[in-house]
Parts: C-alpha cells; sequence; structure tokens
C-alpha cells in the first residue's frame, strides 16, 4: 500500500481509475489476517468518486452505487453454469467468481459507470487474496489531450501506444516505449546543448551517459534538480524495470515514469513559446525604437 493513503482511497482509486487486469491485494489493503471469505465484501462502496464527462458536470463527482445488484457485489453470472464443487476446484478454473458494480453520477443523475472485478482463481489456496478489473464502462481514457500532444510532438504517437499497454497493464511494453520517447528526448537536448552534434538519433547504450549528460544541461530550469539529474533517474528506473521486473511492478513504475515525462516535455514546450515571444517582443520594440517606418 502506498505510504499515508488510506484503505478506502486506494479502493476507489482502484475502482474508479486504475486499468482493467491489473491486480490489487486485499492484503495490502486491509492488512494480513483480515481478508477472508466473500471478496465481494471487500468491494463493498456505496459511494465512488470519480471524474463525470456529462455536459453538465465535466468534472469529479460522487457516484451512488446503484441498488438491485445485492449490498456486497455477490458473483452475478456465470457462463457456464458451475456448480459449486467447481467453483472451488481453482485447478480447473480459469477465471474467478465476477463482481459487478454499478454507480450513478450524484451531479448530473444520468451518467452510470459500471465495472466488473475478477476474484483471483487461487484465493482459496494460496491466502493470497487478491481481484482485478477485467472491464468497465465508459472505458478506460486512452486519449492524451490537445496540449499534450503538442508537447510531445513527434513522440506522440509513441506515448498513445504507451497508454495502449498501460490500458491493458502490459507494464513491460510500456517502459519500453516510455523510455523510446525518453531517449528521443535526450537526443534532441544533448544536440542543442551544442555540444552533441555528432550523436545519432538513437544512441548507442555506451553513449547514453554522456548523452544524458548533456540533455540535463538543456532542460529548463523548472524541471531541473540541483545536483541530480532527472532525466538519468527516469532512465536509469525504466531500463532495470523492463529488464527485470514484471507486468504489474512495470506498470506502475511506468505510470510514475509517464506522468514526469507529461511535466518534461510540457515545461520545454512551453519554455521555447516564452523564448519566442520574447525575441518577438524585443524585435517590435527595436522597431518602435527605431522611430516611424
Ligand atoms: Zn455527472
Amino acid at each position: 500500500m502506498t505510504e499515508g493513503v488510506q484503505p478506502h482511497e486506494r479502493l476507489n482509486a482502484f475502482i474508479a481509475d486504475d486499468p482493467i487486469y491489473k491486480w490489487l491485494d486485499l492484503q495490502d489493503l486491509w492488512g494480513e489476517g483480515n481478508v477472508s471469505g466473500n471478496l465481494g465484501s471487500y468491494l463493498s462502496t456505496d459511494k465512488l468518486y470519480r471524474r463525470c464527462e456529462h455536459p453538465r458536470c465535466k468534472t469529479g463527482r460522487p457516484f451512488n452505487r446503484m441498488p438491485g445488484e445485492g449490498m456486497y457485489g455477490t458473483a452475478f453470472h456465470q457462463e457456464p453454469g458451475l456448480s459449486s464443487e467447481q467453483m472451488h476446484d481453482a485447478a480447473w478454473l480459469a477465471a474467478g467468481p465476477v463482481h459487478s458494480l454499478t454507480f450513478l453520477c450524484t451531479g448530473c443523475n444520468s451518467s452510470v459507470f459500471q465495472c466488473w472485478i475478477e476474484a483471483h482463481p487461487q484465493n482459496r489456496h494460496t491466502g493470497r487474496q487478491r481481484v482485478r478489473k477485467i472491464g468497465q464502462v465508459p472505458p478506460y481514457e486512452i486519449s492524451p489531450s490537445e496540449d499534450l500532444l503538442d508537447a510531445l510532438g513527434d513522440d506522440a504517437d509513441l506515448y498513445k501506444k504507451a497508454l495502449a499497454c498501460l490500458s491493458q497493464s502490459y507494464g513491460v511494453a510500456a517502459c519500453a516505449y516510455l523510455r523510446r520517447i525518453l531517449e528521443n528526448l535526450t537526443v534532441r537536448l544533448a544536440k542543442e546543448s551544442g555540444e552533441g552534434g555528432e550523436l545519432g538519433t538513437v544512441p548507442e547504450e555506451r553513449d547514453m551517459e554522456t548523452t544524458i549528460r548533456l540533455a540535463n544541461e538543456a532542460l529548463p530550469d523548472s524541471v531541473k534538480i540541483p545536483g541530480r539529474n532527472p532525466l538519468s533517474i527516469v532512465y536509469g528506473r525504466l531500463s532495470v524495470s523492463l529488464h527485470r521486473k514484471d507486468d504489474q511492478e512495470c506498470a506502475e513504475i511506468a505510470e510514475k515514469a509517464k506522468r514526469q515525462l507529461e511535466l518534461i516535455f510540457t515545461r520545454i514546450r512551453d519554455e521555447r513559446r516564452q523564448r519566442r515571444q520574447r525575441r518577438e517582443y524585443e524585435d517590435v520594440m527595436k522597431e518602435l525604437e527605431s522611430g516611424p517606418s
């Protein structure tokens, strides 16, 4: 569990915002030894806070759990119909019981969020109680904002692929796409630093240290960190993760790296825009100073 985050907040984030197929460990949430029996009861929440896209809302809203599906989210449907013996035979059963949760926005009283959560089929045998979303409506959002696409420039396509991987919890692939984006950025920045003119498009691993050092010097002050190299930190963590961690761990790293990259790209774009405006400002000022033309 993330330090300082309350269990009900983490549960809310899992239901409302996590991508599908990302596991949530219920022991991490509620504490060792506190989870047993019907896992649906641990998903029991009568309120959910999430963004509503209805034209009347377009903001974060409380959603109320809709009645009529059982207070404790019991498994709603099994196809084919399984006997209770089969249900308990984890070796035979590929999927665990699926719980259906439906919520209605209290702002517009119109927008519905529905998701299906699978309890891990091994839970009765291993003691590890895990759940994951296996579907949701409306779907997980993977379209970046126009502003972010503008900041990403030529790397927007790679970024969209990273988002698509994250939406399916393919964390290893997401790390690989993000690392490529970071490589492209560092090469561009290193060239701009004036000393990296000889660098190729994608640097060899042995050149990466030099490239990242040069690129760091070209970062805007707003994302520089004194005495450290943020590009090197993100690059190193992505590299280690994609070679040594599983999809779940990689997805968590990729999510953090993605947010840092978004900020770095946006700040670089903003700084360039400001420099351009400054130059135009000074040029016009010179024209005004030199009298009528
Ligand atoms: Zn609404």
